[in-house]
């Protein structure tokens, strides 16, 4: 069965509450949905959202990367030989990693559609003892002032998550305060991951982890806690607190994950499909790191149901995935699809249809390819 057509349209969902980072603020998910027909006319579906503030991509270089490079690369290959497929995405345009996630998600739900099964099963091969079909993610909580910051995480408790990912990186000291007011308000049953987004210097790190462990505020983790560009800063807040660190800009590729699990890096991995450039290198890395013992987080962008349950699938078929950060659908105010995993609070759970599970999303698509 060979790909006889790539299109793509664009998605909009208002978000329940703007989504701020120490490096952003967002208020909708505008992303881009691939569309990938084979020569039956079924269909598979991807997602990309246009987060330039890592992964350097644009709405713009997103959909040319799409139309001028992959789509034609891939037209007319044959689905019965994934891998010529995915090494052809790679010789087509080096990184631009959101941009082949969409293909990469949209051809792995249309393979795993072709092979009547749900992706997580046909991305679990013979492995199936490690298949988990309920998962649970995190809450991500906005960077604000602390007052607000507690507010949002007692309703996130009350809404039934028990995980939060609370946003700081904006000052050291009230960072502290930040999480202070949040335990103050939810007390010590909920965990507490903590992601600073780069927003620290290495010194700035190791104080105040220091002082969120001396104040017996609980944290499971903390995650990129410097510049995805000072490698030997990670190295040195890893080793330097007893709070596990959680690579998360630092690590995009597979070359990434090898050097940080040699050289220290971090303790855990994030494992983002818009970073990786999709499942197939994503499952490279989760090899990687099962055979180091590292355990990995799958985590998302701003992302809506499509691309989230892409990831969501890999999760659920990967044992070496112990925490999920797969919360996008659960911030939009409204959900556009049909079918697929389903999102209720924390719980996500997958479900047997065929591929990604959803159906044609509400989007007008166009024809993909644009010669250049
Ligand atoms: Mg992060």
């Amino acid at each position: 069965m060979h790909i006889r057509k790539v299109s793509l349209g664009y998605i909009s969902i208002p978000l329940k509450t703007p989504f701020k980072t120490a490096l952003r603020k967002v208020d909708r998910v505008n992303d881009l949905i691939v569309k990938i027909e084979d020569e039956d006319g079924r269909a598979g579906y991807g997602e990309a959202p246009p987060t330039a503030v890592i992964t350097g991509e644009t709405r713009q270089s997103i959909e040319t990367a799409v139309r001028e490079y992959l789509a034609p690369a891939v037209t007319g290959m044959d689905l019965n030989e994934p891998e010529e497929i995915f090494a052809a995405m790679e010789r087509a345009i080096a990184k631009n990693t959101s941009a082949k996630a969409a293909v990469d998600i949209a051809l792995h739900d249309l393979i795993a559609k072709e092979k009547g099964v749900p992706l997580f099963r046909y991305l679990a091969g013979d492995n199936t003892a490690g298949i988990r079909t309920r998962l649970k993610t995190d809450l991500t909580i906005s960077v604000n002032d602390p007052q607000t910051m507690a507010r949002d995480a007692l309703l996130a408790v009350e809404n039934g998550f028990d995980i939060l990912k609370v946003k700081v990186g904006k000052g050291g000291l009230q960072d502290v305060e930040r999480i202070r007011a949040i335990r103050d308000a939810i007390g010590m049953g909920p965990a507490i991951r903590v992601d600073a987004n780069q927003g620290w210097t290495r010194q700035e790190a190791v104080r105040t982890i220091g002082m969120m462990e001396d104040a017996l505020l609980g944290i499971e983790l903390v995650e990129q806690p410097v510049s995805c560009h000072d490698f030997e800063g990670m190295q040195y807040v890893t080793e330097m607190v007893k709070t596990d660190i959680l690579a998360d800009e630092s690590v995009f590729s597979y070359e990434d994950a090898y050097r940080l699990i040699k050289e220290r890096g971090a303790d855990l991995i994030n494992i983002k499909l818009m970073k990786t450039g999709g499942i197939h290198n994503a499952m490279r890395i989760c090899d990687l790191a099962e055979k180091n013992g590292i355990r990995c987080m799958a985590g998302c962008m701003l992302e809506s149901a499509v691309s989230v349950s892409g990831a969501a699938h890999l999760a659920g078929a990967r044992a070496v995935i112990t925490m999920c950060d797969l919360d996008g659908p659960s911030l939009c105010a409204e959900n556009p699809y049909q079918g697929g995993p389903v999102y209720n609070g924390p719980d996500i759970e997958l479900t047997q249809t065929p591929g990604i599970g959803i159906g044609e999303p509400p989007v007008d698509f166009e024809d993909g390819v644009r010669p250049r």
